[in-house]
C-alpha cells in the first residue's frame, strides 16, 4: 500500500469528535453490508457446487471447502472493519487485498478442482465488476495484471482441462445456474453502480442549493433582509464602475431613520427591530428592481440608485420619506411615528466610492440639520 493512501485516524477526529465517529460508523456498517453480500454470493457457489457433487462430477469436500474459503475471507475482513483497521488506509474497503484474495480463490479451486474450472473462473468477472466500483484505474490494473499472471500460470504451465460439466441433466442444470447466475450478479452490481451515481448526482445537487443558500445569507442582513454592508458596499462599487464604463448617471442615498433612540428608549428594543424590519420591507416593495438597499450600520441604510439622475433621486427619495411617514404605526404602538432623512448624492466623473459616499453623508447632517423627516442633496 501506498505510503500516500496511509490515513491517520485522528485527522479524522479533527473535524469534530461526533461527526467523525457518525462518519466511521457509517462507513463500517457500509463495509459490513458489502461482505455480507461477498459471503452470500459465495454461499451460492457453494450450493452449485453440491449440485455437481451431487451429480458426480466433483468430491462432495469441494463445496464445504469452497464456502468455508470464502466465508473465511468474509469474517477475517469483518473482523478487521470492526476493529478498525481500514481506517488506517484511504482506500477503506481493503478492494485490492480483498479481490486478490478472492481471485486466489478462483484459481486454486480450477486447479484442485478442473472439472468445474469454468464456474470458478466465471466468479473471476463478479470480482472484477465488483472491485471496479470501488477501486482506482491504477488498482483495476494491478488486479488485472495479476489476474492474467495467474491465469497464464494455470492454462500454460500445467495441463489440468479445465472445463464446465454437461453430460447429464443434472449437471447441465447446474452449468445453467453457473452463467445465470453469474451474469445475475453482474448486472446486480451494475445496477447497484447505477444507483450509487445517481444518488452521487442528488447529492451533488442539494450541495450545491446549500452552498448557493449560504452565499445569499453570507450577504444579507439578518434582521432586516437587506444587503449587509460588505455586500451593499461591493455593489456600490460595481455600479460606480458600471456607471463609468456607459457613460449614464449612478445617485445613492444615505437614509437614515428619524429619533430612533426615542424609539427605542420609548417602546422597547424589540419593537425597534420591528420597526427597522418593517422600513426595509417597505422599502424593497418601493424601489425599482436594479436599485440595490442595504443597510449601512445600525439604522443607516443606503440605496444604490443605478441610472438616475440627482433631480429623478430627490423625487424617488421624496416619494419614499412619504410613505414612511404616512404608513400606519399604531400597529406598534398607539402613538408611533416614523420619518427618515436622506441624503442624496449624484456620481461625478472620476469619483471614489469614499469621497461619493461622504457628499451624500453631508446631505444627510444637512437634512438632520434641517429639521428631519427631509431630503437633502449634495
Ligand atoms: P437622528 O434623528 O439624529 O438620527 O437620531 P437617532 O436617535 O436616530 O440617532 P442616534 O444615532 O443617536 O441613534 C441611533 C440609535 O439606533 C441608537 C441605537 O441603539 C439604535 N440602533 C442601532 N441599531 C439598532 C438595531 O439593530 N436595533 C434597534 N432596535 N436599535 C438599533
Ligand atoms: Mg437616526
Ligand atoms: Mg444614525
Amino acid at each position: 500500500m501506498a505510503a500516500s493512501s496511509f490515513v491517520n485516524p485522528a485527522d479524522l477526529d479533527s473535524v469534530g469528535s461526533q461527526p467523525a465517529a457518525k462518519a466511521l460508523a457509517r462507513r463500517a456498517k457500509q463495509r459490513r453490508q458489502i461482505l455480507v453480500m461477498i459471503g452470500v454470493s459465495y454461499l451460492i457457489d457453494a450450493g452449485v457446487l453440491l449440485l455437481y457433487a451431487h451429480a458426480g462430477s466433483i468430491p462432495l469436500m469441494i463445496a464445504p471447502a469452497y464456502a468455508a474459503s470464502g466465508l473465511t475471507l468474509v469474517i477475517f475482513s469483518i473482523l478487521l472493519s470492526e476493529f478498525g483497521f481500514n481506517e488506517r488506509f484511504k482506500d477503506h474497503y481493503l478492494v485490492a487485498p480483498q479481490a486478490t484474495v478472492c481471485m486466489l480463490i478462483a484459481l486454486a479451486f480450477t486447479y484442485i478442482a478442473p472439472e468445474v474450472g469454468g464456474m470458478f473462473l466465471c466468479t473471476l468477472f463478479i470480482v472484477f465488476s465488483f472491485s471496479s466500483l470501488r477501486s482506482t484505474p491504477a488498482q483495476t490494473m494491478a488486479i488485472w495484471t495479476a489476474m492474467t499472471i495467474g491465469l497464464a500460470g494455470l492454462f500454460l504451465l500445467t495441463d489440468k482441462p479445465v472445463s464446465m460439466p454437461h453430460g447429464g441433466h443434472l449437471e447441465r442444470f447446474a452449468t445453467l445456474l453457473v452463467f445465470v447466475l453469474t451474469i445475475g450478479r453482474c448486472m446486480f452490481l451494475g445496477m447497484f453502480s447505477s444507483s450509487l451515481k445517481q444518488s452521487l448526482y442528488q447529492s451533488g445537487l442539494k450541495l450545491k442549493e446549500a452552498y448557493k443558500r449560504i452565499e445569499e445569507l453570507a450577504e444579507l442582513d439578518e434582521l432586516t433582509g437587506s444587503y449587509n454592508r460588505r455586500c451593499i458596499m461591493r455593489m456600490l462599487d460595481e455600479e460606480i464602475t458600471r456607471a463609468g464604463r456607459n457613460g449614464t448617471p449612478c445617485s445613492i442615498a444615505l437614509i437614515d431613520l428619524d429619533w430612533f433612540k426615542r424609539i427605542n428608549d420609548g417602546f422597547g428594543h424589540p419593537t425597534g427591530d420591528e420597526v427597522l424590519r418593517t422600513f426595509a420591507i417597505t422599502m424593497f416593495a418601493n424601489i425599482r428592481g436594479i436599485d440595490r438597499f442595504g443597510r449601512y450600520g445600525g439604522e443607516e441604510f443606503l440605496l444604490v440608485l443605478p441610472d438616475m439622475s440627482t433631480e429623478n433621486a430627490v423625487r424617488t427619495l421624496d416619494r419614499l420619506r412619504a410613505i414612511i411617514a404616512d404608513l400606519d404605526w399604531s400597529a406598534f404602538s398607539p402613538n408611533m411615528s416614523v420619518t427618515i432623512s436622506a441624503g442624496v448624492s449624484t456620481l461625478k466623473p472620476e469619483e471614489t466610492p469614499d469621497t461619493f459616499l461622504a457628499r451624500a453623508d453631508c446631505a444627510l447632517y444637512d437634512a438632520k440639520a434641517r429639521g428631519r423627516n427631509r431630503i437633502a442633496s449634495a
